[in-house]
């Protein structure tokens, strides 16, 4: 019950969520497609329970760095001509896969962000002086062990034997230089008590455990500054021109820059900050457990809601990443497999929160078994019943189980539909189990095909009325099937919707108040044709 309450309370609020912003020194991967998919399932589910303005999306590319620097020399690119290049291959992609954040068909409410925007710039820059005037950042001559490819020092613990950096397995170097530090350990038992008093501020609960452990121990202060003789690509410092900021502590603010800056801060940091829903992957649960809430406090910003941490994608085994070239290019699923079945697959095999495993077979299989077979195949014998006995038109006023429908099917499953799926995702994260449900609903509509069996009934004149109750049901229960499935498959929800001549408020009733008698659908289309070997050459 406590969750009912929640959600009031909810509704009075904008929510806003957000991506990780992505590092942009390599082509998107379906690895980094699952996070804007997971959390654009999220979005959409949210909308349709708080209104599509209630919910900001944000997705957007980080583009500073010593990284980004040195992948744009390779190709002979200036730094900003080349993730001008890379950051809009990150956007179409998303675009391609319909991640609203990514579309930006409502610029008030969806995002995408550029680090190297003037606003998000001018942002950073607001933010640094807040804080130093704080007297948060303080300046000292620090020398440390040094990794160019992570861009951060390293203490002795945190490497591997012979000074090797953990991450990259090749030697630091040692490197002496004045640099301005933010003061994260003043502000580590603040965060540590709002994990305790908020058990659920980054679930799954396994992530909580780590962050817990990673806050037990006193905290280094974070080096927020690189001299601009060593890297210039980035923010300058706006009280030392000698200096840019750090990677991080500009990417982090790419959460706040643009929305805070159209709404106005003292707005945002009050009615929406506090609702934010945070996708991550686990790589980056230590920058946001750790770094993060301290940022926001010593600039004086509250806390957001939700970290939501999400495990890796992995490809035959091994993880997704733009380094190990096991990447597959998330566009090329959509082009080959169509629209909606890459977004599906990876929410109904991926538990969020645990690994999963990507593999093309496995895609196929599922494309075959859940979406030819049994949504693809219902739509297409309800449509052609429809067209067959009686010219598309709806002959019937569409039964409820108050009504006694039945049958040895359990309707339920149907008609209190899209509640149950819409709340799994937006309470629990659960969009495995979400989908589950609906399927759930479409095995009660194929079995209620197989018990009545309308085609047998239709060959007797005096029994066509029977077969039009049968067939008002069936076109019913696929609209709220079709309505249930938007936040998961946006475009094959479009298309049943025209197929059922059904828009606007109509397409989004709940049962038994969409599809009226003498309502018209339209002949059945092919959906996802059987696909029998590899789509892909
Ligand atoms: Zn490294």
């Amino acid at each position: 019950m406590a969750r009912r309450q929640d959600l009031t309370v909810a509704m009075s609020e904008r929510v806003h969520i957000t991506t990780a912003i992505f590092y942009c020194n390599g082509a998107p991967h379906v690895g980094s497609a699952y996070e804007a998919l997971a959390a654009d399932t999220f979005a959409r589910a949210l909308r349709r329970k708080l209104g599509h303005d209630q919910v900001s999306f944000l997705s957007g590319t980080d583009e500073h760095g010593d990284k980004i620097r040195r992948a744009a020399l390779a190709q002979g690119l200036r730094p900003k001509a080349y993730t001008d290049q890379m950051s809009e291959l990150f956007r179409q992609a998303f675009a391609g896969l319909n991640v609203t954040a990514a579309a930006r068909k409502a610029p008030a409410v969806d995002f995408w962000v550029r680090t190297t925007d003037p606003v998000h710039e001018r942002f950073v820059q607001e933010m640094l002086n807040r804080t130093y005037q704080r007297g948060d950042i303080y300046f000292r001559d620090y020398e440390g062990l040094y990794c160019v490819d992570c861009e951060r020092f390293y203490t002795d613990k945190e490497l591997l034997p012979g000074n090797l950096c953990p991450s990259h397995n090749k030697p630091v170097e040692l490197i002496s230089e004045g640099n301005y530090f933010l003061r994260i350990e003043k502000y580590r038992e603040q965060v540590l008590a709002h994990l305790r008093s908020n058990p659920d501020f980054i679930r799954p609960e396994r992530f909580r455990s780590e962050a817990l452990n990673m806050l037990a121990e006193p905290l280094t202060d974070l080096c927020i500054s690189r001299p601009k003789a060593r890297l210039d690509w980035g923010i300058e410092l706006p009280f030392d021109a000698n200096y840019v900021t750090y990677v991080w502590y500009d990417a982090f603010w790419a959460y706040v820059s643009e929305p805070a800056t159209r709404l106005g801060l003292e707005a945002f940091a009050h009615d929406v900050w506090p609702h934010t829903e945070h996708f991550i992957g686990k790589d980056i649960l230590k920058t946001h457990a750790v770094y993060w809430p301290p940022i926001l406090l010593a600039a004086g910003l509250p806390l957001f809601r939700h970290l939501n941490v999400h495990g890796w994608l992995n490809f035959g085994g091994a993880r997704m990443s733009k380094s190990s070239g096991n990447v597959a290019d998330p566009v090329s699923y959509e082009r080959a497999f169509g629209h909606d079945v890459l977004r599906y697959f990876v929410m109904r095999e991926m538990v969020y929160g645990l690994d999963g495993d990507f593999s093309e077979e496995r895609l196929i299989e599922r494309y075959n078994a859940d979406l030819a077979n049994d949504l693809g195949n219902l739509v297409s014998r309800v449509l052609s019943m429809a067209a067959r006995y009686f010219n598309g038109e709806v002959r019937a006023v569409p039964q409820g189980v108050a009504d006694g429908v039945y049958q040895g099917v359990n309707w339920k499953t149907i008609e209190q539909l899209p509640s149950p799926v819409i709340n799994r995702v937006t309470e629990d994260l659960d969009f495995k189990r979400a989908l589950d449900e609906v399927w759930t609903a479409l095995d009660t509509a194929n079995k209620y095909i197989v018990t009545t069996s309308p085609f047998t009934l239709a060959r007797d004149p005096a029994r066509l009325n029977e077969v039009a109750q049968i067939l008002a049901n069936l076109l019913e229960a696929l609209r709220v099937i079709a309505d249930t499935l938007e936040p998961f498959m946006p475009v094959t929800t479009g298309k049943i919707f025209d197929l059922l001549n059904a828009s606007g408020a109509q397409a989004r009733a709940p049962y038994g108040h969409g599809l009226k008698a003498g309502h018209t659908v339209n002949p059945p289309i092919a959906l996802f044709p059987r696909i029998e070997k590899t789509a892909r050459a």
